[in-house]
């Protein structure tokens, strides 16, 4: 992790050079949204001072699943976009696949969409995703086509499951 300041707006952002696409030139500053670019530092060039400096893609929010006798304990962390969540196995196309022997949590069961809200933040959009035996959100059951806006320390329970999500 290193240290840089935008050269536009002067705000200090923290990088993770480990983590680095080797396709891009520029990134944008989270917080004037002008490009800042970026340098790719080769072996044989550790003496130069160009840095290597690629955005750290922000953390939202985290879903916890806490550990009952099918399930050890499992953290997920989310950022912007869209999620499908369920039981892991080999023909699910969920993006947060839970390892689980819960059989009464579906392959995909439910969805979150993390969108960036007026102010900047983030909301988290949580809906069931058709599954069989259905989601409940703080004790009540989703209607069909329900969304609903997580708050921290929320609990949703899908088949036997429970997962805590923290903002
Ligand atoms: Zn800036």
């Amino acid at each position: 992790m290193i240290s840089v300041k935008c050269p536009h707006c002067h705000v200090g952002l923290k990088v993770d050079e480990g983590k680095i696409p080797l396709d891009i030139t520029s990134f944008k500053c989270p917080k004037c949204k002008q490009p800042i670019s970026v340098s790719f530092l080769k072996e044989s060039q550790t003496e130069s001072e160009t840095i290597v400096i690629q955005p750290q893609r922000l953390t939202t929010g985290c879903l916890t699943v806490v550990a009952n006798e099918d399930t050890q304990e499992q953290k997920f962390l989310l950022q912007e976009g869209s999620y499908t969540i369920g039981r892991k196995s080999s023909t699910s196309k969920a993006t947060i696949g839970i390892l689980t022997a819960d059989k009464s949590m579906s392959r995909e069961h439910i969805r979150i969409e993390v969108k960036k809200d007026v102010k900047g933040g983030y909301r988290h959009y949580l809906s069931d995703n058709n599954s069989k035996n259905q989601t409940l959100y703080n004790s009540n059951f989703l209607r069909n086509g329900e969304i609903v806006v997580l708050k921290d320390n929320d609990e949703i329970i899908i088949g036997r499951t429970i997962l805590r999500f923290n903002e």
